[in-house]
């Protein structure tokens, strides 16, 4: 599943592509999109803008409409020049939108759809930028009275919830409360406001710095490596906990112990030692 720093430096590729430039072609396999496009054609429209909005990316057209994909597990966006080779078979082409210059395809996009301004507004699934911790309108200390509002819900889980905060994905989650030193299965209501604060700081301060220029494409929370030699080996050398099940930790030595959580049964990681629970009691690996 790609997280939040993913979408938006795919965002950032297809507004290089793409922004400020007319439209020259498009086509797709999704009905709803080519109905829109036979209605208000897209070709001859400038793409005025590209953002992404937790694990949504938003395209916009001068016309008005807004395309948003949600790339789900499989989905990918390419951008291709003309007569270049594709790197995936035709088959899996789901939207093509060109330029004079470039292609950009979107394959295996399970999720398209066409809003207006309105509508986008409406639509409770796509977050508002106040909530993404990588757009420049989020509110950090709304975000903490969001988390906040869940007390009886365990706070590893809280950080997934997208209404409470938009781009963090699993393997954040668990590197966010590793740096916090909190215990990913301590109920929120069990948490300081300060440690609540602490939390939303480093969300935004670890995912941040996976979208810098140069980033790639692997998440690193861990400098202990230098970022360029870590694109081949194990991606749990570069983070603290996520994927190093009894792996010392990196601060302490304890093993890191491993669990599912939540209703999703979405994979955590931690330090029983480094992030304690608040009452003491230990929590099974
Ligand atoms: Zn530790």
């Amino acid at each position: 599943m790609p997280e939040g720093d993913t979408i938006f430096r795919t965002a950032r590729a297809l507004r290089r592509a793409l922004a400020g430039k007319p439209v020259t072609g498009f086509r797709s396999t999704f009905p709803l999109l080519t109905r829109f496009d036979d209605d208000n054609s897209l070709v001859g429209q400038l793409v005025e803008s590209v953002e992404s909005r937790g694990k949504w990316l938003l395209i916009h057209f001068s016309g008005g409409g807004t395309l948003a994909t949600h790339l789900l597990m499989n989905g990918s966006w390419h951008i291709y020049r003309h007569g270049e080779r594709w790197q995936q078979p035709r088959i899996n082409m789901r939207i093509v939108i060109e330029n004079a210059e470039l292609i950009a395809v979107g394959f295996r996009v399970p999720v398209a759809r066409m809003h207006t301004a309105l509508s986008l507004a409406r639509d409770a699934k796509i977050p508002q930028p106040v909530l993404d911790v990588l757009s420049a309108e989020f509110d950090a200390e709304a975000a903490v009275r969001r988390v906040l509002a869940h007390c009886d819900e365990e706070i590893a889980d809280v950080l997934l919830h997208q209404e409470v905060l938009a781009g963090v994905g699993n393997v954040f989650k668990s590197e966010i409360c590793f740096v916090a030193g909190v215990n990913p299965f301590c109920l929120v209501g069990g948490l300081r406001p300060e440690q609540a604060a602490v939390l939303i700081a480093n969300a935004q301060r670890l995912v941040a710095a996976n979208v810098q220029e140069g980033s790639g494409d692997q998440i690193v929370t861990y400098g202990g490596r230098k970022r360029r030699t870590t694109h081949e080996s194990d991606p749990g050398e570069s983070l603290f906990v996520y994927g190093r099940k009894d792996e010392p930790c990196r601060r302490c030595g304890e093993l890191i112990r491993k669990r599912l959580q939540g209703s999703d049964a979405r994979v955590t990681f931690w330090c029983a030692r480094c992030q304690q629970m608040p009452d003491g009691s230990d929590v099974d690996g």
